[in-house]
Parts: C-alpha cells; structure tokens; sequence
C-alpha cells in the first residue's frame, strides 16, 4: 500500500514538473501513420544526413532506380536523405551512425516473400541513426514473382522502417487483431506504403512513391526532434 502511495506521488511530482515550459508528448501515431518507438525511434534530426549505402555495387545500382523518386519525397518531407555508395554490410549490427545498410538474404524474417528492415534499436534520446535493410533475394531470382507495383513499393516500404517508420495497421473488423492490410486509405483506395504486408500505390506512375501518409510521419519525426530542441 504504501509503495503505491509512494509511486502515485512520484508520478504527480512528475506531471507538476513537466507541465510548464516543457514540449507536449512526442507524437507516436496518427491517421496512416505509426513510429517506431517500441525500437526506443521517436525522430530523426532535421540536420543530420541520411545515407543509404549499399553491401556490393551490384546492389547499389538494382536498387538506385526503385529509390529515386522516393528519396526525393523523404527530402522534401525535411529529411536529409541522400543514396550514396557501397559498405561492408553485417545485418546483425548497426553501421556508422546515419547510414541505412542494404543487403540481400534469403528469406530474412524466414518466411517467404518477405523482406525485413529495422532501424538500430533506442538510439540516444530517440533519434534515428539508420538501420539495416534486407531485401529478399527471392525478388530476383524468379522464385517469388509478385505485380510491378508490390515490388516497388515494397522496396520503399523497407527502407522507411529503418527511417523510423512502423506499420500503422489498424483493428477495422474489430476482430481484436490489426490484421494483414487493415489500414486507413484514401477515398481512391490507396492506404500507406507501410501497411503491412503490403501498401501504397497501384498505378504505373506512382507505384513506389511515398503516399501522404507516410509523409505526414516523417514530418512527426522530424517535429518530435525540434520539440525536443535536438537540431
Ligand atoms: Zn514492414
């Protein structure tokens, strides 16, 4: 009983010393879009670049062109994101602070079709220093064909996650469960590129390009590093 008043006063302390002049909560979620704040992300700097760096150049030039139209998005958005050049890649540890790491695997999350990214897990005060991508090698080598437009944007999908983007799937049948593409959409149909297992566009032209929502969640980790006066 007493630990509970203890902790019940802690807590009010807390609430009294946070009130004035602090920033309000971070942001952690939104329509059609979610952080990635149980890997401890809550922004990315406005200042610092962002790399994606590539284990071979074979690599670096499959993947430029799927790349190009959305790193223009993720800079418009604010984030300094640029493609640079080719690493030595170990997916089970983080690279230098900044890069987002591409490589291939077979299977990474051990199911087929699917590709795994994360960015490095509670980095210093919440702000993103990059992360591992692991496209499957499946995509290229004829065992697992998917439509042009899966493709794409799966391979947008992946690198946003290392940003600090997590699936913003949501209960919609209320089945207890955020289920498989349960996401919010616009009124054409169009839901995040970070639903999982599968978003964003469908059409030729913009299939592989960065829907508002994901937008709007890059711009919430951006805001929550400037709330936080981290530069
Ligand atoms: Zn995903």
């Amino acid at each position: 009983m007493r630990k509970t008043l203890a902790v019940a006063a802690a807590l009010a302390a807390c609430a009294l010393t946070a009130a004035p002049g602090r920033p309000a909560e971070l942001l952690a979620t939104g329509s059609g879009w979610k952080l990635a704040t149980r890997l401890g992300v809550t922004s990315l700097s406005p200042s610092r670049q962002y790399t994606l760096t590539f284990a071979t150049a074979a690599m670096k030039s499959r993947y430029t062109p799927y790349l190009t139209a959305a790193v223009s998005q993720v800079k418009a958005a604010g984030v300094k994101l640029v493609i640079g050049g080719v690493e030595s890649v170990n997916p089970a540890k983080c690279g230098p602070v900044g890069h987002i790491q591409y490589t291939e695997m077979y299977r990474p999350l051990g199911r087929g079709g699917y590709s795994q990214a994360m960015p490095c897990p509670h980095p210093p005060k919440g702000v993103g220093t990059g992360g591992i991508v692991a496209i499957d090698t499946e995509y290229w080598d004829g065992s697992w064909p998917m439509p042009e437009y899966k493709l794409r944007n799966t391979l947008v999908h992946e690198p946003l996650h290392a940003l600090g983007l997590d699936h913003p799937n949501l209960d919609l049948n209320k089945d207890g469960k955020a289920g498989d593409g349960e996401c919010v959409a616009t009124r054409y149909g169009n839901t995040p590129v970070m639903c999982s297992p599968n978003g964003g566009y469908r059409t030729s032209t913009s299939m592989g390009r960065l829907t508002g929502f994901d937008t709007a969640g890059l711009k919430a980790l951006l805001a929550n590093a400037r709330a936080q006066g981290i530069k």
